[in-house]
């Protein structure tokens, strides 16, 4: 288990395994803390640093490591959607879509923006399903601006 408080010496601002010892020897001494977040996955990092930043104290405690979980495995595209289209369930990719343009243009500009994609299209891949990909780009794009 490892923790994260909001409180730092100076100079101090990485995770290693010192400042975890420390930590965790001070939660489990009581010390005081506005929010404990469990889970340091996306969801759990996320609310925890919005919290710090927002001058609340804050734990966050992992089972294992950071990103261990769901989190690990994403693309890293915020809502790639792509897969939803690709399944036919077009309701999913347009609350991702929806969900993408909220995050790119109110909650989180300075994080999330457009980036150009390269698609290595070699000539294992069929003139249909090149196709099928460039279809899906365009179409996923086009929801977020609808
Ligand atoms: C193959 C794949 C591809 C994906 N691609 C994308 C994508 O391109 N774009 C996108 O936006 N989303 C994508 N996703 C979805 C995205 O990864 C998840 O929605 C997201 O990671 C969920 O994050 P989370 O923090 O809620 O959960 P998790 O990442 O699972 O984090 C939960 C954390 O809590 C910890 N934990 C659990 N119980 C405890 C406990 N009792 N005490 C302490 N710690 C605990 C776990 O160890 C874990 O680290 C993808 C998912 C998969 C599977």
């Amino acid at each position: 288990m490892s923790a994260a408080t909001g409180t730092l010496p100076p100079g101090d601002t990485s995770l290693n395994a010192g400042r975890r010892e420390r930590e965790l020897a001070e939660l489990a001494g009581g010390e005081w803390m506005d929010l404990i977040v469990i889970g340091g996955g996306v969801t759990g990092a996320g609310a925890a640093l919005d919290a710090a930043s927002r001058g609340l104290r804050v734990a966050l405690l992992e089972a294992h490591d950071l990103a261990f979980g769901t989190s690990r495995w994403s693309s890293k595209l915020v809502h790639g959607g792509l897969r939803y289209l690709a399944h036919g369930d077009l309701p999913v990719a347009w609350e991702s879509a929806v969900e993408r343009d909220i995050l790119m243009r109110r909650t989180a500009p300075h994080l999330v923006r457009a980036l150009p994609m390269v698609t290595p299209l070699t000539p294992l891949v069929s003139r249909p399903t090149a196709a099928l990909v460039h279809a899906g780009l365009h179409v996923g794009d086009a929801l977020r601006r609808a």
